[in-house]
């Protein structure tokens, strides 16, 4: 393939890459964005593979390395759960820090294209800050992933003065960058460029401990801009246009994603970077955080559900992580069909950090073939609960908390929240009292309008579903 042909083919894999990242901003234009995406990636790598740079010798590898990831990747997409697509995509971006690194290295020890003088110390600099990026990236995706899969505690871990090892390591960095561009050969260089990866590496994983269960979702969408800035990074070492744009495009969409996901939580994120913001996830809140919520809680039945919403006008369901654990959608999709057809005005309110990932209940309703028109932000319609009838809470359990805004010792305070209780009725479900992901107790079960569901959602849906056709 002529240079020419390669250049065009990468512009047209750029427009297609945006128009990919166009209809992936709206639930029913996410399929064509996929595909655009799809087809732009083919473009990309044939463009690539094809193009001037690689020559034949090269094929052999390029293949090997093709058939052995391309067979790593099917694999995972097969066993994967969808509850574990968060940890997955955590593990993906530390795979973009890594390659950045050992790009960044590979270009340096590379000397099969001499450069000198300003374009030599450019070259330099690029590999350095690629690999730093990489570095940071890589390491603090995979403390990302051990938070989300809980091989490691949610607790955020705050060692003393850590502003100040922050500080002093960025100092070191910024001085051993200038000992690499100075360096006559590469024996010298690579002194200050391995201390430099060390320290990125630790800068990494400080950073990812330090933040608490509460603040993940910024980190999970932090660490995916950091993974396209390695990319664009890579792309500079290796002098490729569509790398540099392709990861600058994933750069600025996870920031932009990062600052809706900290407005979502009323959080800025210089304070999420601080870090120590909410406790580990997955039980009873430490006693003395905040004021422990006290009184009975009131069961109900599957039976009893099903009553309710026969007798409701309007419904609105809030689903959380634990209707993904239940994969409960399904059943979800055949409760608010029967609903609709009886005349009820059913609705689902998202709160934009439900789940593990950015989008998460989305992806899992459209999977059961909700009709996007029924599916609002929360903000679209929090004002409804007070005219609402009954409001399912399906495995949802921070995003409805209202000590969010009553409590101000609260670890989620300021967190705006899906306000469920102003309902007539609220009906939770999940299996036990157990707290979610920030790990604080929840006031709404023990509210005088609430009832309790206790059990598998997916079990006690199927069983509302029974009685609603009975
Ligand atoms: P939560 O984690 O707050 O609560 C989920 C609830 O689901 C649990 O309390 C659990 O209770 C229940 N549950 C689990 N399994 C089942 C089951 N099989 N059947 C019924 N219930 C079940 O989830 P939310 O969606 O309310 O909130 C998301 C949390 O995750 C927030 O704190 C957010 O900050 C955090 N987060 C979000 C990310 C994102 O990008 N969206 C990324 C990382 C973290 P029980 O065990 O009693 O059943």
């Amino acid at each position: 393939m002529s240079g020419n042909l390669a250049t065009v083919s990468y512009i047209g894999a750029t427009i297609l890459f945006i128009l990919s990242l166009g209809g992936l901003s709206n639930p029913e234009s996410s399929r064509r964005g996929n595909l655009f995406g799809m087809i732009g990636m083919a473009i990309a790598v044939l463009a690539t593979v094809f193009g001037p740079r690689v020559t034949a010798a090269g094929y052999p590898w390029i293949i090997g390395a093709m058939v052995v990831g391309g067979a790593v990747g099917l694999y995972a997409a097969k066993v994967v759960k969808m509850t574990q697509m968060p940890e997955l995509v955590a593990l993906m971006h530390s795979l973009v820090g890594l390659a950045a690194c050992l790009v960044g290295y590979a270009s340096y020890i590379d000397t099969s294209n001499p450069l000198v003088g300003a374009e030599k110390s450019i070259h330099e600099m690029e590999i350095y800050i690629g690999i730093l990026i990489g570095a940071v990236t890589f390491s603090g995706s995979l403390i990302a992933f051990g938070k989300l899969s809980g091989k490691i505690g949610g607790s955020p871990m705050l060692l003393p003065g850590r502003h100040w090892m922050n500080l002093a390591g960025l100092l070191v960095v910024i001085w051993f960058g200038r000992e690499f561009i100075n360096a006559h050969s590469i024996a010298d260089g690579m002194t200050p460029l391995v201390v430099m990866t060390v320290i990125a590496l630790l800068f990494g994983i400080h950073m990812v401990m330090a933040i608490g269960g509460a603040d993940m979702p910024v980190v999970v969408s932090m660490l995916n801009s950091y993974s396209g800035w390695a990319a664009a990074a890579t792309g500079f070492m290796l002098s490729n246009d569509l790398l540099i744009v392709v990861g600058a495009l994933v750069g600025s969409s996870g920031a932009i994603l990062s600052y809706i996901m900290c407005r979502a939580m009323n959080r800025n994120f210089i304070s999420v970077i601080a870090g120590g913001f909410g406790t580990g996830g997955g039980t009873p809140a430490a006693k003395g955080d905040a004021a422990a919520p006290a009184g009975e809680v009131a069961p109900i039945s599957a039976a009893e559900t099903a009553e309710l919403l026969k007798e409701a006008k309007s419904v609105i369901i809030v689903p959380g992580y634990g209707m993904a654990v239940a994969q409960a959608q399904h059943t979800v999709y055949e409760i608010t069909k029967h609903l609709r057809e009886k005349g009820v005005n059913i609705r689902f309110g998202i709160h934009p950090v439900a789940g593990r990932m950015p989008g998460h209940m989305n992806v899992l309703l459209a999977e059961a073939k909700v009709p996007y028109d029924i599916v609002m932000e929360m903000d679209e319609l929090n004002d409804d609960f007070p005219d609402t009838d009954v409001a399912m809470v399906i495995g949802a359990n921070d995003i409805v908390n209202p000590a969010a805004q009553d409590d101000p010792t609260s670890p989620i305070a300021g967190m705006p929240v899906l306000e469920v209780w102003k309902a007539k009725t609220s009906i939770v479900m999940k299996r036990s009292m157990a707290s979610g992901y920030a790990g604080v107790d929840n006031p709404l079960f023990y509210k005088e309008n609430n009832r309790m569901l206790f059990g598998d959602a997916k079990k006690m849906l199927d069983e509302v579903l029974v009685a609603l056709k009975s």
